[in-house]
């Protein structure tokens, strides 16, 4: 729909137009050949075979410009070809009606007013600076030609009776009304048209406007709806995860109050010991949901906090999972201790420490029984830092490898290996680490290991800080959630 500033037609329009001019052609191209026939023995005598060969060449640039117009410029969007095609076809059109005038006598032709036909369709088409331009040349070319034939550089081809008379008369007469004529109706059309070439601009703006917001529009309802049905599934989800341990309480209690097992029994209390492990799990779905829910609504309160040292983090989550580690024998290996420390320009520590910790404790957690290594990497470049938390644990399915950044998602392995985990760690480590403007990646093999890569930008600023920074109420360590 776009087109230069000048364009006033829509595309559509310039197309249609161009497709009626095409059509109209054809008559003209009938008429030059009757006229071809018919004209010697009207008196027009160099008619043939002259005419007949404009005719064809008429003919021959037609079918051209037809088939374009169909095949190739059918399309709408395409401002800048069709005017281009417009003013070749005009060129090409004023061309044969030259060669005609010049067949069929010159100054006298009654094929001249056509000139001035075409200066009216053109004007309304292109832009009337560009018609000035064309009118100017197309009046040069007949002038040169009248002077051409006046004093016998080109031959004459005088009409019927008027042979060797008064052709240098007419001449004196023809070009300033043909000067007047071209100039004249190109100044009418447009004094004419200008209103509505004028209304026709702000139209095309405001129907390009209009199509903007609409398909802004169509985007904000698109993602609002995606963003509903995201919330559906993870309400759908959630509500199943929490309602079979519900189930099984609520079994177990039932069982306690009709008496079917005594309260004080060893099964009694085998029973309650049951149900307080489902509260704890309970509680720790509750937990990571109510993590993930601050992460996602929560950004704009988050404690952005200035030149965060992601080295020192590490260092310190390595010293709270040294205890863990043990307990599942695996030799914690930090190779993250550089001489220059990766150091964030904007960071929320807590949601950092998160992150982290949960990846370094799923490696520990999904360790093989005899233990193994768990080694975190950092690699440090001029803009990013890349943290790699690699294990030789018993890794993930291959089908499950990118799927387990997605809420309760727990591979058959994993729930075999431990029942501790809700399957929502990874769904906060991803949202902790895009907060950040960073990316995180897995890959793995089953009875291998994993390897988890974070990428975080050393110098990303959160749309939250920016617009702080804007409003001048920036300070290193803003209020907390
Ligand atoms: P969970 O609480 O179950 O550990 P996470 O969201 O942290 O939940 O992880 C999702 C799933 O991804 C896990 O249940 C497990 O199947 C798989 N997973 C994550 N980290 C590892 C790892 N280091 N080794 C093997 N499997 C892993």
């Amino acid at each position: 729909m776009k087109g230069p500033a000048f364009s006033y037609l829509f595309a559509s329009e310039l197309h249609q137009r161009l497709q009626w001019f095409a059509s109209l052609r054809w008559l003209a191209a009938a008429g030059l050949a009757v006229a071809s026939v018919a004209g010697p023995a009207l008196g027009i005598h160099s008619a043939w075979p002259s005419l007949a060969v404009v005719a064809a060449l008429v003919v021959v640039y037609n079918v051209y410009f037809w088939v374009r117009l169909r095949r190739d410029l059918a399309a709408d969007g395409q401002y800048a070809e069709l005017r281009l095609c417009a003013i070749r076809q005009m060129a090409m059109d004023l061309a044969a009606i030259m060669v005609t005038v010049h067949y069929t006598g010159g100054c006298g032709s009654p094929v001249l007013p056509f000139v001035v036909f075409h200066m009216a369709i053109g004007t309304i088409m292109l832009s009337t600076r560009l018609m000035y331009v064309i009118g100017g040349g197309t009046c040069l070319a007949a002038i040169l030609m009248f002077a051409g034939e006046r004093w016998s550089v080109l031959e004459n081809h005088p009409l019927g009776s008027s042979a060797g008379s008064s052709g240098g008369l007419s001449c004196t007469l023809a070009t300033p009304l043909l000067l007047a004529l071209v100039f004249g109706v190109i100044y009418l059309v447009d004094s004419v048209t200008s209103r509505f070439k004028q209304r026709s601009l702000e139209l095309h703006t405001t129907t390009e406007e209009l199509i903007e917001r609409t398909e802004e529009l169509q985007r904000s309802i698109e993602s609002r709806d995606a963003l509903q049905r995201q919330k559906a599934h993870y309400m759908r989800i959630s509500a199943h995860q929490l309602r079979s341990p519900l189930a099984t309480i609520k079994t177990t209690l039932q069982v306690l109050l009709d008496g079917y097992v005594e309260l004080g029994s060893a099964d009694g209390r085998r029973l309650l010991g049951g149900t307080a492990e489902r509260v704890d799990s309970l509680i720790e779905i509750v937990n990571d949901l109510l993590e993930l829910a601050k992460m996602r609504e929560g950004r704009s309160k988050a404690p952005w906090t200035r030149g965060v040292s992601l080295s020192q983090v590490l260092a310190d989550i390595f010293d709270a999972k040294d205890t863990f580690a043990k307990e599942h024998q695996v030799e914690l290996v930090p190779l993250f201790i550089t001489e220059r420390s990766a150091i964030l320009d904007w960071a929320v520590p807590p949601d950092l420490v998160y992150a982290f910790e949960n990846l370094i404790h799923n490696a520990i957690k999904y360790s093989k029984p005899d233990g193994g290594r768990v080694t975190v990497r950092q690699t440090l470049t001029d803009g990013s830092v890349v943290i790699v938390v690699e294990d030789e644990g018993i890794g993930i399915p291959a089908d499950l490898v990118d799927d387990v950044f997605l809420e309760f998602v727990r591979a058959p392995n994993a729930k075999h290996h431990t029942a501790e985990g809700t399957g929502l760690g990874l769904s906060v480590v991803l949202e902790a680490v895009e907060m950040h403007g960073g990316t995180i990646t897995a890959e793995s093999r089953e009875g291998v290991g994993s390897r988890f890569t974070v990428s975080l930008p050393l110098h990303h600023v959160p749309p939250e800080v920016q617009s702080m920074l804007l409003i001048g109420n920036a300070n290193e360590n803003a209020p907390t959630r």
